[in-house]
C-alpha cells in the first residue's frame, strides 16, 4: 500500500462519526461487544481479553454542531465532554455496550454520572488510576481496581477473561507500542519523512481499530515511507504539550507544520505510548499491569507529581531527547489539568534555557492563520536565535 492510500483510509476513520468499523467489527460475529472509553488512559489489554473492542471516544471535532450536549454542560468549560453528549444523544453511539471514563479531571469524572442518568442500560465505570505510586499502596489499590473492571467486563460479556487471555492481550498490545515507539522514533530522526499530520491521523485510527489491524496499518505506514521521496526543510524541531485530551482538529496540526515547525513529539492520544516498555506476559497478569502503570508510564497532568525538584523535568528530557529547539504548548481552552501544569512547565524550561509559547484551542476551532502565525514566528526567533 502506498503512503497516500494509508493516510487516506486513517482520513476517513478520523472523520467518520458514525463508527463504520467498529459496527461492522461488531455485527461479524454474534455477541460481540464494543467498548469505548474516553481520553487519557485505560488499560486495553483488559477489554481486549474479554473479546471485545476498546475505541477511544474523543469528542466530535470540528464536524460535529453541539445542540443538546450544551444543555448539560455550562459555557465556561472544555468542548469534548458537550460534543461526547451530543454523540450520545443523536446515536452516533447506539452501538456501544460499556463507556470508561478515566481519571483525568472533574469533568470527565461528571460525564460518567450523566452517561449513566442518559444511558442506562450502556455498561458505565469512573475508571481510577492510583496518585501514589509505591506498589504496597497505590498498587494495591490499582490492582483491585483492574479486578473490579475484569469483573465488570465479565458480566457484560457474559464469560470468564482467563489470565492467558490477559496475557495474550498484553502480548498484542506490546506489538502494538513497540510500532508506536517505531513510528514515534522514526518521525524524530528523519521528520521531513513523516509529517505530524500523518502520524496524528495514523495514531487516530488506533482509536477505532483492532490494535492487530493498526500494528499492521503502522507496519505498512513506515515500509511505505522509508521509499517516499519528500525535500527536507530549514523547519524547526518542537515539542508538542498539552494536547492529550480533547484534540486539535487536523487543520491545526497542519497549520504549525505549514509555519515551519518538525514535530518531533507531542502528547497526542497517549493511551497508545502511556505505558514505556513492554509489560511482562509471564505471573499474575494484573500485577504486571499494575507495576507497569506504576512504575513505566509517561509523567502528565493527571499524576500526581509530589517531588517539587522532578515536576516538570520531564519534558526538558523529552526535548533532549529528540533534539528539540523549543516547546509549543497547545491546550484545549478551559483545560484545568494542562493549563494548570502549563506555568509549573514553563518554569522548569525557563531554566533549562528552551523557548517556548502557548496558545490554545477547541477541538472545532476554524481560525488557523493566527495560530500558524504565531508557530511561524516562534520557528523564524529560534532560527535567528540558534543563528547567533
Ligand atoms: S480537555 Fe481538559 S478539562 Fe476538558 S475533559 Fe479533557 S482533561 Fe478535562
Amino acid at each position: 500500500m502506498s503512503v497516500k492510500e494509508i493516510i487516506d483510509r486513517c482520513e476517513e476513520i478520523f472523520e467518520d462519526l458514525n463508527f463504520t468499523y467498529a459496527r461492522e467489527w461488531k455485527v461479524a460475529e454474534d455477541g460481540r461487544k464494543v467498548v469505548g472509553y474516553m481520553p487519557v488512559y485505560v488499560p486495553n489489554e483488559i477489554i481486549h481479553a474479554a473479546g471485545m473492542l476498546p475505541i477511544g471516544i474523543l469528542g466530535g471535532g470540528d464536524a460535529m454542531e453541539v445542540i443538546h450536549g450544551d444543555a448539560y454542560y455550562q459555557s465556561y468549560i472544555c468542548r469534548i465532554p458537550r460534543s461526547t453528549v451530543e454523540l450520545g444523544i443523536m446515536k452516533n453511539l447506539d452501538f456501544v455496550d460499556g463507556m470508561l471514563f478515566p481519571s483525568i479531571c472533574d469533568v470527565i469524572r461528571n460525564l460518567s454520572g450523566v452517561w449513566k442518568l442518559l444511558f442506562p442500560e450502556v455498561y458505565a465505570r469512573y475508571f481510577d488510576t492510583p496518585q501514589n505510586f509505591r506498589s504496597d499502596i497505590g498498587g494495591e489499590f490499582y490492582k483491585n481496581d483492574l479486578q473490579e473492571l475484569r469483573e465488570g467486563l465479565e458480566k457484560l460479556g457474559g464469560r470468564e477473561i482467563t489470565d492467558d487471555d490477559l496475557r495474550n492481550s498484553i502480548q498484542v498490545y506490546n506489538e502494538n507500542r513497540d510500532w508506536v515507539r517505531k513510528v514515534y522514533q522514526f518521525r524524530s530522526d528523519q521528520p521531513w519523512k513523516v509529517p505530524a499530520s500523518e502520524v496524528y491521523l495514523l495514531m487516530r485510527a488506533g482509536e477505532i481499530l483492532t490494535p492487530e489491524d493498526h500494528t499492521q496499518m503502522m507496519k505498512d505506514y513506515l515500509a511505505a515511507v522509508e521509499n517516499e521521496e519528500r525535500r527536507m526543510k530549514d523547519n524547526c524541531r518542537v515539542v508538542l504539550n498539552g494536547s492529550f485530551c480533547e484534540q486539535p482538529p487536523l487543520g491545526l496540526v497542519k497549520s504549525i507544520e505549514l509555519a515551519g515547525c518538525y514535530v518531533v513529539d507531542d502528547d497526542y492520544m497517549m493511551i497508545n505510548r502511556m505505558i514505556t516498555e513492554d509489560i511482562p506476559t509471564d505471573g499474575d497478569p494484573l500485577l504486571n499491569l499494575s507495576e507497569a502503570f506504576l512504575k513505566h508510564s509517561l509523567d502528565l497532568a493527571s499524576k500526581f507529581e509530589p517531588s517539587e525538584e522532578k515536576k516538570g523535568k520531564f519534558i526538558v528530557e523529552l526535548v533532549r531527547a529528540r533534539g528539540a529547539e523549543g516547546v509549543i504548548f497547545s491546550a484545549p481552552s478551559f483545560c484545568d489539568p494542562a493549563l494548570l501544569d502549563q506555568p509549573m512547565l514553563a518554569h522548569v524550561l525557563d531554566d533549562a534555557n528552551i523557548p517556548y509559547i502557548s496558545f490554545q484551542y477547541a477541538e472545532n476551532s476554524g481560525q488557523m492563520q493566527p495560530i500558524r502565525e504565531q508557530a511561524g514566528t516562534f520557528a523564524d526567533s529560534i532560527k535567528l536565535w540558534s543563528a547567533a
